[in-house]
């Protein structure tokens, strides 16, 4: 009896799992075929849809905006940090070539 009992309980979940899977699944085509599927892109912080025409690409979110403030910003620096670390490099090179050649 508690064996049957067990078949049939896992049997009961099995279905309940495959009615999930096909909910799932039935969701993903319906936003295939959906609104959400024209051409948009997605803000780079909380990767929400957003219209392609936002530039930069990034919603109305506040937290996005300063988030992508703190991002520029930092890449500024490391950018600039690049240029100078190369100009430090560079300087006394161009020094040591100048000196040997007067
Ligand atoms: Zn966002």
């Amino acid at each position: 009896m508690s064996r049957a009992d067990k078949i049939a309980k896992m049997a009961t979940r099995t279905a309940g799992q495959a009615k999930e899977a096909a909910t799932i699944s039935k969701k993903r085509t319906r936003a295939k075929n959906g609104v959400s599927f024209e051409s948009h892109k997605h803000c780079v912080i909380c990767s929400i849809p957003i219209a392609i025409s936002n530039e930069p690409a990034i919603c109305d979110n506040n937290d996005c905006h300063v988030n992508q403030k703190r991002k520029e910003a930092s890449r500024k620096k490391l950018t600039f940090m690049l240029y100078a670390g190369v100009a430090i490099f560079l300087v006394p090179l161009i020094l040591t070539f100048a000196g040997a050649l007067s």
